[in-house]
């Protein structure tokens, strides 16, 4: 076994603290990686606080980790020692089921393994995140990163990137399409980024004007200040496509009314209460209402490839993983620009 750094919550109340674990050796078809740099995604703080329920102490969070491939096992066939390599939101699922066959391994139908708070294929093993100095993962579970990208900016590519380039690729976001954003947070900076990329000519709704400037230097073409519902009632039947990253209770109608025909509005933003649907608002111009999570590992690719080639990637803090907890609560408070990500040689 791998004696292995990192940091851990005991419990949903406890501050995150040093620890030690051990890692299992690499198999024939695992790598070993040392791990850089990890983003602080809103979820880790949900686990380690453990709202979301089920949550397994000790906790090491993390799952925008980018590192160096220190080892290889003798089977490893796309990685060599040296390479530069990414880990998301899962590190292996069952490899059989029609999800996992087409690439959708993130909605696995038998067993995802979540790259923490979650379990090995044997269903008992906990798994441990990237707030950590290396970690083991099968090659097929791993991502290539283009040296071309910014290590620390790359990290939140492996979970708030995939969850917004999934849903613009799979509702074909496209050259000359109006497509909205709705709120400018980790998940929104990126969206904007990425449908300003795809040739999309892009629209940022928040509450705050105040992030305007922000919006626009992002790639934004209009901003609209969401507070006051003329501003939104103005837009009606205009745009092919919404992706919705709120995680807030919020009017979801004003939003849907904004579609053309056939627009689809995407939720990625997981509020804690429901939120009202008035049939209208579908029915209307017969839009579609759908959700999105994560990606599979061909997409996550896909994705960091075309940030490579776009010349894209996330706007970060860097901050010593000794700052943890303050960057918790100044996430939980939307005092961010737009992602943490903690420098692993300071554990
Ligand atoms: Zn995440
Ligand atoms: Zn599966």
């Amino acid at each position: 076994m791998l004696p292995t750094r990192g940091y851990v919550a005991k419990g949903p109340a406890s501050k995150l603290e040093p620890f030690t674990f051990e890692r299992r050796e690499p198999g024939p078809h695992d790598v070993l990686i040392d791990i850089l740099y990890c983003g602080i995604c809103h979820s880790d703080i949900h686990q380690a606080r453990d709202e979301w329920g089920g949550a397994i102490f000790p906790m090491v969070p993390g799952h925008e980790i980018v590192g160096r491939v220190a080892r290889v096992g003798s089977r490893v066939k796309r990685f060599k020692i040296g390479a530069l390599a990414g880990v998301g939101c899962f590190v292996d699922s069952c490899r059989r089921c029609a999800s996992c066959k087409q690439g959708l391994e993130q909605h696995c139908e038998e067993h995802l393994v979540l790259t923490y708070n979650g379990t090995e294929k044997d269903k008992k093993t906990p798994t441990y995140g990237g707030y950590s100095s290396q970690i083991v993962v099968d090659e097929k579970y791993t991502l290539k990163i283009s040296p071309k990208l910014s290590l620390p900016n790359a990290a939140p590519l492996l979970c708030a990137g995939i969850t917004t380039y999934s849903p613009l690729r799979r509702f074909h976001v496209g050259r000359g399409q109006r497509v909205g954003v709705v709120g400018l947070g980790g998940l929104g900076h990126m969206a904007i980024k990425l449908a300003a990329a795809m040739d999309a000519e892009v629209t940022v709704f928040s509450t705050a004007k105040a992030k305007e400037q922000d919006a626009r230097r992002l790639g934004a073409h209009a901003f609209v200040v969401s507070k006051d519902p003329k501003n939104l009632e103005a837009l009606a039947n205009r745009f092919d496509f919404i992706l919705d990253t709120v995680s807030a209770p919020h009017d979801l109608n004003a939003y849907l009314n904004l579609l053309r025909r056939d627009g689809a509005l995407a939720l990625v933003g997981a509020s804690p209460e429901p939120l009202a649907v008035e049939p209208f608002s579908l029915i209307h111009q017969r839009r579609t209402l759908s959700g999105s999570l994560i990606g599979g590992i061909r997409e996550t690719q896909e994705m960091l490839d075309f940030c490579a080639k776009k010349n894209i990637a996330s706007d970060v803090e860097v901050i010593p993983i000794q700052q943890v907890d303050a960057a918790y609560d100044r996430t939980v408070n939307g005092d961010v620009r737009y992602r943490f990500v903690i420098d692993m040689k300071t554990l």
